[in-house]
């Protein structure tokens, strides 16, 4: 995200229009950093501390995503501390200050040995937004399963199946190869897939998250990356 310039920053904030910050900031009524800046269009940097006739704006933290890889082994706990064999004891210690210095909760959960795409977020909104069932953001799934799959077997899953804590809508299924099977669902009930392709008789070896709603996978195992605004509003 670009800095925004000094007045425009003092009217985001909600403190006063754009005409009177410039007209306050000419007349030596704000500091950056605890210095006069008497120019409209100087970039307030990241975390900078703006003040108007010495009140500090009002900081809103931008919301942020990141794109975490998840290996298997590692639990998703929901929220963001330094556990022992929780994803944040791979992802935090990863990240700059800059990005270190927010709360970051898991968007959803990942079985322990499950792996791939995984979101954090510093914005609780945005993880209520992501996870409801209402949103309908497809999340896709690739599962490698012990027995052969085909397409009279994965044919319910498209229908819409009954699990024993009620019906799940139809999902979108393609068949990779007799053992890979791709599912995109629009929900995210606690082992979902597994137990879905498991109520069709095509149990799960191994499941790995590709996608969620735009956000496709793309960092190494472990690895992860900081999703740009344009991808927030976009993708999720
Ligand atoms: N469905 C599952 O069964 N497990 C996951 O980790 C995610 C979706």
């Amino acid at each position: 995200a670009k800095p925004d310039w000094l007045s425009r920053a003092i009217a985001r904030a909600g403190v006063m229009p754009q005409d009177e910050a410039q007209e306050a900031i000419q007349a030596g009524r704000v500091t950056v950093n605890g210095r006069v800046v008497k120019q409209p269009l100087a970039p307030v940097p990241p975390g900078a501390t703006v003040r108007v006739d010495g009140a500090a704006l009002p900081t809103a933290a931008p919301t942020r995503v990141l794109a975490f890889h998840k290996p298997a082994e590692l639990l998703t706990s929901t929220v963001g501390q330094h556990r022992v064999g929780t994803v944040y004891e791979v992802l935090l210690p990863q990240l700059p200050p800059d990005l270190a210095r927010f709360t970051w909760h898991a968007v959803g959960r990942l079985d322990r040995g499950t792996t791939g795409l995984l979101l954090f977020t510093n914005d609780e909104k945005l993880v209520a937004h992501v996870t409801s069932p209402d949103t309908r953001l497809p999340k896709r799934y690739v599962a490698t399963v012990f027995s052969e799959a085909d397409e009279e077997k994965v044919e319910p899953l498209r229908q819409g199946l009954k699990l024993e804590d009620g019906p799940v809508r139809p999902a979108t299924v393609k068949l990779r190869d007799a053992h890979t099977v791709e599912v995109t669902v629009t929900e995210g009930r606690n082992h979902q897939v597994k137990r879905m392709l498991g109520a069709v008789g095509l149990p799960v070896r191994a499941l790995h998250r590709e996608a969620v709603g735009g956000v496709q996978l793309d960092v190494a195992e472990s690895g992860y990356r900081l999703l740009t605004d344009a991808e927030i509003a976009e993708g999720l």
